[in-house]
């Protein structure tokens, strides 16, 4: 994939960028390991100082960003400002919170005299130098999710974004220079994705991070094992939403509506799979659809429109093939299965419900990464379990049930990082982030995340 920016609304290339030479890798790879002696010797008053900057000028920032970015990768521009100030708040959590979820770690005393000591404690370390290989989805925040708790543990970051979002990935390396951080403590990489091999088996990286696709995942994870290297990967999801018949029904169709539909249908953690109770099934499909259908699709720009393109001409045609075979098989459309007519250029495409999907169909196993929902009628909880783990991913989940026995059960058997009820799943700084199953390992944000890329060293004395 050539490193460029096109605008997925109108196809136009509006930038091409030559990647990195082999000696402009071999500076950064420099400059991060030089930055890491220097910075990890900083407190976390220093630290949180230089994010608190860093927060401060994104929000300044704001629009400029997010404009660029709805020109990078398609998404409305109020959600390119959103997830831009969701990225301030969670510089200014781990700023605020990175020294208490750091903290030593003491042992009873009873533990300490049993093991020998005369003291021992828990002592997180920095591990050095980490490869964050990112998405263009939410090309800001999955970047900050990581960025923000690295360098507050006292890491640094090299940043290897997605070919589609160049000019996200230098802001972002300009944003943490300009708020003071040290040369070389978050430098961006403007290279193809057949060059992070090289840069992972580099002994300077310590570890590496990737959100993306399973084959990338499986990629990065081969030379990191090979490596001996700490990997988190966080990956596809096909996240259920399950709908009981205590369920707020218009509340949970409504939200249904922008859980599968956000971002364009782009997100990882957004709904695609909605496994509905018989009793409801009728009612949920009919309001759902009917607000699937109501959506504006049309320029991310226009402060008026839900769903803009999708932001790849390839991820487009991906979709349009799930779409194509489900239909091929039998399932039924209860609106969109198509391109907005009298739309020539740019990626769009029409919010669509299938109904009547079946295990055979390529759509029940692999991710619809676009708006396109998937219904399911049940005649019970264990069908609707099954049926929700009848996925090879395991990422979050959605349950609509104001039965607290209900709720037990779902929270017990639901294969999935996340359980959440009588809402949508959504991340936030203080809440681990992360999946089972072909989803991934390992876990973002929260003290979770921060401490993944640490040394949770044993300080034992004598
Ligand atoms: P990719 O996984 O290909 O891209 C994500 C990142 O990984 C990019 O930086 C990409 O670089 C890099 N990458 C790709 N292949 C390799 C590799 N072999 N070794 C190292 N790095 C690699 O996602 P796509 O954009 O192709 O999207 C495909 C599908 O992935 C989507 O339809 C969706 O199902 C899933 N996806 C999931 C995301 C999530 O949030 N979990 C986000 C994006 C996609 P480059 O851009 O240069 O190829």
């Amino acid at each position: 994939m050539p490193i460029a920016t096109v605008n997925p609304a109108t196809g136009e290339t509006l930038q091409t960028f030559d990647a990195m030479t082999s000696a402009e890798i071999e500076q950064r790879l420099a400059a991060a390991e030089a930055a890491f002696r220097d910075y990890r010797e900083t407190g976390f008053a220093e630290r949180a100082r230089l994010l608190d900057r860093a927060a401060e000028l994104l929000d300044d920032d704001l629009d400029h960003i997010a404009r660029t970015v709805t020109t990078e990768m398609g998404k409305p521009l109020a959600a390119a400002r959103a997830e831009a100030a969701k990225c301030a708040k969670a510089m200014r959590w781990y700023a605020e919170n990175a020294e208490e979820l750091l903290a030593d770690e003491l042992p009873s005393e009873a533990d300490v005299k049993d093991s020998g000591a005369s003291a021992a404690r828990v002592v997180y370390r920095p591990l050095g130098v980490v490869l964050a290989v990112m998405p263009w989805n939410f090309p800001l925040w999955q970047v900050v999710r990581f960025a923000a708790p690295a360098l507050m543990a006292g890491n640094v970051g090299l940043l290897k974004h997605a070919s589609n979002v160049p000019r996200t990935a230098l802001y972002l390396e300009e944003l943490f220079d300009r708020a003071g951080f040290p040369h070389g403590c978050f430098q961006t990489l403007l290279i193809g994705s057949s060059e992070v091999e090289a840069v992972l088996r580099d002994p300077r990286v310590a570890a590496a991070t990737l959100t993306g696709s399973e084959p990338a995942g499986r990629a990065v994870a081969r030379t990191a094992g090979d490596e001996v290297k700490k990997t988190v990967l966080e990956l596809g999801g096909s996240d259920p939403f399950l709908v009981m018949p205590s369920a707020d029904l218009p509340r949970a169709a409504a939200v249904a509506v922008t859980a599968r539909t956000q971002n364009n249908g782009q997100s990882c953690i957004a709904a695609k799979r909605f496994i509905v109770h018989g009793d409801v099934y009728d009612e949920f499909a009919a309001r759902f659809t009917e607000g699937m259908a109501a959506l504006t699709v049309g320029d991310p720009m226009a402060e008026s429109t839900d769903v803009g393109p999708l932001s790849t001409e390839r991820g487009r045609a991906d979709l349009e093939e799930l779409v194509d075979d489900a239909v091929r098989a039998g399932a039924r459309t209860l609106c969109g299965g198509r391109r907005p007519q009298g739309r020539s250029a740019g990626w769009f495409y029409e919010p669509t419900v299938l109904a009547e999907v079946t295990e055979d169909m390529r759509i029940h196993r692999e991710e619809a990464f676009g708006p396109v929902a998937t219904l399911y009628r049940v005649a019970g909880l264990d069908e609707a379990i099954a049926i929700a783990n009848d996925s090879p991913f395991g990422l979050s989940s959605n349950v609509w049930t104001r039965d607290q026995a209900e709720q037990r059960r779902f929270l017990k058997d639901l294969q999935a990082g996340g359980v959440y009820f009588n809402g949508m799943t959504a991340s936030h700084p203080a809440l681990p982030f992360g999946g089972v199953k072909r989803s991934g390992y390992g876990r973002e944000l929260s003290g979770h995340g921060i401490r993944e890329f640490c040394n949770a060293t044993t300080a034992w004395y004598g």
